[in-house]
């Protein structure tokens, strides 16, 4: 048979997988412990710290959606990249990270090198020079994220993978933005790519998850048992959500982009906003490198309010049908004003140096209708320009 595509796969997985009684849709295991059929005969599945047929299913649907040799499915993004680094960092190691990833990876690892867990360095990773230097002091891993949070900054993942396999560092791409459906990264030269999957891979805004997914499975092994051993897996009943979220990823993530669409071309002609940061943008500086790494540019944006803080405030407070919330990828619309939300943990000096703005607000694009979507970014701007 020929390979699947994406939709199949994410659609397909684990249905019709019942022995029992032949349930079409794969039933949700709580049981924490399976038995032995006789003494020292271990089954596929004993404990569900280290193994469960929900998360198996999951695991199996995101390894294959990513093009990878096997995943481990965990309770959330953060412990995924603190599973990933467990997993193949060893003392006085070096991290190479984005300067401007999500706040919380941010914290993760600044945080765990000060302990002297290992060293990091965070740096523009679209900046070539940047890259270079950093790529002399040999680092053992380098996390991409691109597109990154919230600035959407896109990074050439091919040839920084060519770059970094040269001193012999594995690469991880955050994957979030984007899932399978828009951007493989594996098949771009990655080693590893992690989700939180807590956002448009589950897209329900009703499970916090992540996974890691590896290109090896030697990888995955490794991956398997540290998830095991610092217990950082996923539970059955939020792999159970997930999957279902996973049924509908690919036409979801179609009607986020083109409801984004409609949203930036009105964006582009109201006054209040300024600079707007999304990939299909001719002036984005990473426009051509997401034309040919991408299969889409995806649905998130953010952009400069142009008005004073106070009327910033004003415009968020006069939105309805954007939820004022953090997370994203949901099928709701929201809205996030990253340097006191998401990025806060980063703390002032770190938002500046990755270009965070208190101007800056991030728009999540949901399911709602784009009209409707206009009419209330509309409303909230003549709100503010009113009381000017
Ligand atoms: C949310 C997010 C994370 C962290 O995931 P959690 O599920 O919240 O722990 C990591 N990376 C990116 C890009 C994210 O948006």
């Amino acid at each position: 048979m020929s390979q699947r595509k994406v939709e199949t796969i994410a659609v397909r997985t684990g249905i019709e997988s019942d022995t029992q009684f032949n349930a079409v849709v794969p039933p949700l295991y709580l049981s924490t412990n399976y038995s032995f059929s006789t003494f020292g005969d271990v089954p596929q599945y004993d404990y569900t710290r280290s193994g469960n047929p929900n998360r198996g299913s999951l695991e199996k649907a995101l390894y294959e959606l990513e093009s990878g040799e096997g995943a481990v499915v965990t309770n959330c993004g953060t412990s995924a990249l603190n599973l990933w680094i467990t997993a193949f960092l060893e003392q006085g190691d070096l991290i190479i990270a984005p300067h401007d990833c999500y706040g919380g990876t941010y914290r993760l690892f600044s945080s765990r090198a000060q302990k002297g867990d290992f060293r990091v360095l965070f740096i523009d990773q679209s900046d070539q020079k940047a890259v270079e230097q950093a790529l002399e002091q040999k680092p053992k891993l380098i996390l991409i994220e691109t597109p990154s949070n919230p600035l959407v900054k896109v990074v050439d993942i091919e040839s920084l993978c060519l770059s970094a396999h040269n001193v012999g560092a594995l690469v991880a791409v955050d994957n979030t933005f984007l899932t399978p459906i828009l951007q493989k990264p594996l098949e771009l030269g990655a080693d590893f790519v992690i989700h939180s999957t807590t956002k448009f891979i589950n897209g329900h805004s009703d499970v916090i998850g992540g996974v890691v997914i590896s290109k090896l499975k030697t990888h995955a092994e490794t991956l398997a048992w540290w998830g095991n051993c610092i217990g950082a897996t996923g539970t059955p009943f939020d792999s159970y959500m997930t999957l279902r979220g996973l049924r509908t990823l690919s036409a979801r993530m179609k009607v986020h982009e083109e409801t984004a669409n409609v949203v930036l071309d009105y964006l582009k002609d109201e006054s209040l906003v300024g600079c707007i940061y999304h990939p299909s943008l001719e002036s984005h500086p990473g426009h051509e490198i997401a034309k040919k790494q991408q299969k889409g540019f995806g649905s998130m944006l953010s952009f400069e309010f142009s008005g004073n803080f106070l009327q910033l405030k004003q415009f968020v407070n006069h939105l309805s049908l954007f939820s004022l919330a953090e997370s994203l990828g949901g099928v709701e619309s929201l809205v996030c004003h990253p340097a006191s939300m998401t990025h806060r943990a980063m703390g002032e000096e770190a938002l500046a140096d990755a270009g965070i703005s208190q101007q800056l607000l991030r728009l999540s694009i949901g399911l709602e209708n784009a009209d409707d979507l206009i009419a209330d970014l509309k409303h909230a701007f003549s709100a503010v320009k009113g009381t000017v």
